[in-house]
C-alpha cells in the first residue's frame, strides 16, 4: 500500500479553498469546526497527541487534543487528526500515541491498510493543509529578498505558521527546499 500523495494535497486544497484560507497562519481550528469536527482539549500523559472519534448515532465528530503540547502542536495534531477523519473513514475511534519517535495507533477495527500507511498520510495531510505549497511558494520568495540566512528563514517562516521549526523543516526537505 502507498501514500495516496495525490488525494491527500487535493483534499487540503478543496479545504482551504471551501473556506476561503489565502495565507498562512491556516485557522486550523475554524477549519476542523467547519468540517463538522468538536475540539476538546484535555491534559494527557506526553506520549498521547490526540484521538478523533466519531459518534455515529449523532453524526458529531471530537477531535481530542493534548493541552499540555506547544500550541503549534496543537494545531499539527488537529490537522493530523483531521486527515483521519477525512482520509481513514472506516474508523470509529482513532488514537494517536508516541513511543520512540513512532506513532502508534490502538484500533477498535481491524483495517486492511497498513498502520505506518495511515499514520504517514495523517501527517502529509496536516503538512499540506498547514504548509500548502503556493502559501510557501509566496512567502519563499518574499523571504529570498531578505538577507536571512537559512536557519532565520526557517525561525521566520514557522513564526508566520504557526508551526514547529521542525515540521517546517521535514515540510520543505519533503519539497525539496532544502539540501539533504
Ligand atoms: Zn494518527
Amino acid at each position: 500500500m502507498l501514500v495516496r500523495r495525490k488525494l491527500i494535497r487535493e483534499q487540503a486544497l478543496d479545504v482551504l479553498a471551501r473556506f476561503g484560507v489565502k495565507k498562512a497562519p491556516v485557522p486550523i481550528e475554524r477549519l476542523a469546526e467547519q468540517l463538522g469536527a468538536r475540539i476538546v482539549r484535555g491534559k494527557a500523559p506526553d506520549n498521547l497527541s490526540g484521538f478523533v472519534l466519531r459518534e455515529p448515532n449523532k453524526g458529531a465528530v471530537i477531535i481530542g487534543v493534548n493541552s499540555a503540547h506547544h500550541e503549534n502542536r496543537q494545531r499539527f495534531t488537529i490537522g493530523h487528526e483531521l486527515g483521519h477523519f477525512l482520509l481513514h473513514k472506516g474508523q470509529q475511534l482513532h488514537v494517536d500515541r508516541q513511543w520512540g519517535g513512532y506513532q502508534v495507533k490502538l484500533r477498535d477495527e481491524q483495517s486492511s491498510r497498513g498502520t505506518n500507511i495511515d499514520e504517514m498520510e495523517a501527517n502529509l495531510f496536516a503538512a499540506e493543509l498547514l504548509m500548502p505549497i503556493a502559501f510557501l511558494d509566496v512567502d519563499l520568495a518574499k523571504l529570498s529578498t531578505a538577507q536571512l540566512s537559512a536557519d532565520e528563514q526557517i525561525n521566520k517562516l514557522a513564526e508566520q505558521y504557526k508551526v514547529s521549526e521542525q515540521a517546517l523543516t521535514l515540510r520543505l526537505t519533503y519539497l525539496g527546499c532544502i539540501e539533504q
